[in-house]
């Protein structure tokens, strides 16, 4: 039987958590039963996910979003008892990895993205070098692209930009990287894409001409999850389920 202690030294050493400075902590947020032959994987460790993988009898639970975030409310209440509770409750371990799963250079989200989107690295920026710049595999219009996203990813995404421009050059980063816009402009860049949109990424996608992609932050996010999950059932005997909680944001 695999042991919870030999998975999360596994993990930690694959994706170098130790190499980040993030907001939350990475590796076992909460520790649940020490064997494991059971993993769920989802991006957010909401209710609904805990509830789910408890259904389905899952030893772990590893996310991207977990708990315990910088300046959160330090105490055990409202939903964030119900939460602990019911992972105390079921014994079940709670695993979350947070910056070291979007930076992985094969399993992290920004290079599954770019795998499924046809996206070819050729660079990193941003914080701690998590952003990816490189080309479009296959040149192509805004309008052209957004069809491409929307039918990759299942999802409509907000565009910014003029739709007959051709794409060759873009940049990346899953999630809520909205702020990294400006300084994927200066990469001389076509467009931008990320999970989410604010109000002033609007002004500086029509000012500069570089169109600004907003695809969903859990839709960019669910593939890196999913592709460790893949991962460990290749090297450990364990099952592996990915757990989909539709979030239209
Ligand atoms: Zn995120």
């Amino acid at each position: 039987m695999m042991q919870l202690a030999e998975l999360s030294d596994y993990i930690g050493r694959l994706l170098e958590v130790n190499r980040f400075r993030d907001y939350c902590p990475n590796g076992l947020q909460v520790e649940g039963r020490a064997e494991i032959q059971r993993l769920a994987t989802g991006v957010t460790a909401s209710q609904r996910l805990l509830e789910a993988a408890t259904a389905w009898g899952a030893d772990a639970i590893l996310v991207h979003h977990g708990y315990f975030w910088r300046n959160e409310d330090a105490t055990l209440t409202g939903i964030k008892k119900r939460r602990i509770a019911h992972l105390l409750q079921h014994d079940v371990n709670l695993l979350a990895y947070h910056l070291p799963l979007d930076a992985h250079a094969e399993l992290g989200n920004n290079a599954q993205l770019a795998r499924r989107l046809g996206l070819v690295e050729q660079g990193r920026f941003g914080e701690q070098d998590i952003a990816c710049y490189g080309e479009l595999k296959i040149p192509q219009t805004l309008h052209q692209f957004e069809a491409h996203v929307g039918q990759t990813l299942q999802r409509v995404p907000l565009i910014i930009g003029h739709s007959e421009r051709l794409l060759r050059r873009i940049a990346w980063c899953s999630g809520g990287a909205q702020s990294y816009f400006e300084q994927a402009v200066t990469l001389g860049v076509d467009a931008f894409l990320t999970g989410e949109i604010s109000e002033q990424n609007v002004h500086i996608a029509e000012e500069t001409g570089v169109a600004f992609i907003a695809a969903g932050h859990h839709a960019t996010e669910r593939y890196g999850v999913q592709a460790l999950g893949e991962h460990l059932v290749q090297q450990f005997n364990i099952e592996h389920r990915f757990f989909e909680m539709d979030n239209p944001v």
